[in-house]
């Protein structure tokens, strides 16, 4: 059940290119959300000041 609603926000796809994400990193968006950003976006989601987890 947890494991289930965890899924759902925390989707499976990089935040930036919405492709599937190779060894993906936790951001936190300017929504307060936890993303996932891919390793080839991880530079452009600290230029948008998102704060790894
Ligand atoms: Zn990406």
């Amino acid at each position: 059940m947890f494991e289930r609603l965890k899924r759902l926000f925390i989707p499976k796809q990089c935040a930036i290119c919405k492709m599937k994400p190779t060894q993906p990193q936790k951001y936190i968006n300017d929504q307060k959300e936890t993303v996932l950003v891919c390793r080839k976006c991880i530079s452009y989601a600290e230029r948008r000041a998102m704060r790894k987890m």
